[in-house]
């Protein structure tokens, strides 16, 4: 049986009185991908930002590695250094080179001395295909690089689990391929992947399970070849016929 990475049970969450998150159920074995799909405003951002509790849900739970997301800043902090996140606008800092922006989080969170980061960091950004831009800073990259750097990121503090914002949202097209391509040598990998993204072509190569929310809610799941060929609700068909 696989063993569990995330679940979330019966979770709602209100912005005010603004439903954002109706009773969402989602399972995620470890080394699964699942794939998030749906509407502008549907709360796909909401829920992988719940699941490392950038975002806090009122009601229902989550677990992650087994572990029961609560408010206090230990299980904050177990959760946070198991679940990377990789935005949409990368989130480097501008004033820091690769290298450091690599280092950073290995130094000050997992208490690696400056030697063993840089061999970590060199390693990942090896990995994501950029070795050579090591001393640049974010602002000399293209975005397509920036974005790998935010994946090598994410890597170095080597989670169990990788959330992914619509990760090619804000590149130029011919950007896109190159992030993608790393994405899914993290997929075959064996990485366990949360990944919200319109990039369907993706979805079909390395979901195992893709969901469909609308208006707070997961409307439809299921294997992406099945979901593909015959989405059940008019929302969905609706939606895959406007990006696909
Ligand atoms: P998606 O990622 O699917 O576009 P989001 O999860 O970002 O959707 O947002 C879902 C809904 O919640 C939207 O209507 C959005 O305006 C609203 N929302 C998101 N964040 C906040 C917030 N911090 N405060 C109030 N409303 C929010
Ligand atoms: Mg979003």
């Amino acid at each position: 049986m696989t063993e569990t990475a995330i679940e979330l049970v019966g979770v709602n969450k209100w912005f005010g009185d603004f439903h954002v998150l109706k009773d969402i159920d989602l399972t995620v074995g470890a080394g699964q991908k699942v794939v998030i799909c749906g509407p502008s405003g549907s709360g796909k951002s909401t829920v992988v930002r719940c699941i490392n509790r950038l975002e806090k849900h009122q009601k229902g739970t989550i677990r992650v590695n087994g572990t029961e997301l609560r408010g206090d800043a230990q299980t904050i902090a177990a959760i946070r250094s198991e679940v990377g996140m990789v935005f949409q606008q990368f989130n480097l800092f501008p004033h820091l080179t690769v290298l450091d922006n690599l280092m950073l989080g290995p130094v000050k969170a997992r208490g690696l001395t400056r030697a063993e980061a840089e061999k970590t960091a060199r390693h990942y950004l090896a990995r994501v295909h950029i070795p050579d831009q090591a001393d640049k800073y974010p602002g000399q990259l293209s975005g397509g690089q920036q974005q790998r750097v935010a994946i090598a990121r994410s890597l170095c503090m080597e989670p169990r689990v990788l959330l992914f914002d619509e990760p090619t949202s804000a590149l130029d097209p011919e950007m896109i391929s190159e992030v993608l391509d790393v994405m899914i040598e993290l997929a075959l990998d064996g990485m366990t992947m949360v990944v919200v993204t319109h990039e369907m072509g993706f979805a079909r190569k390395v979901a195992d399970q893709m969901v469909f929310m609308d208006a707070g809610e997961i409307v439809e799941r299921g294997a992406p070849e099945e979901v593909f060929a015959a989405p059940k609700s008019d929302r969905c068909r609706k939606f895959l016929s406007q990006i696909l």
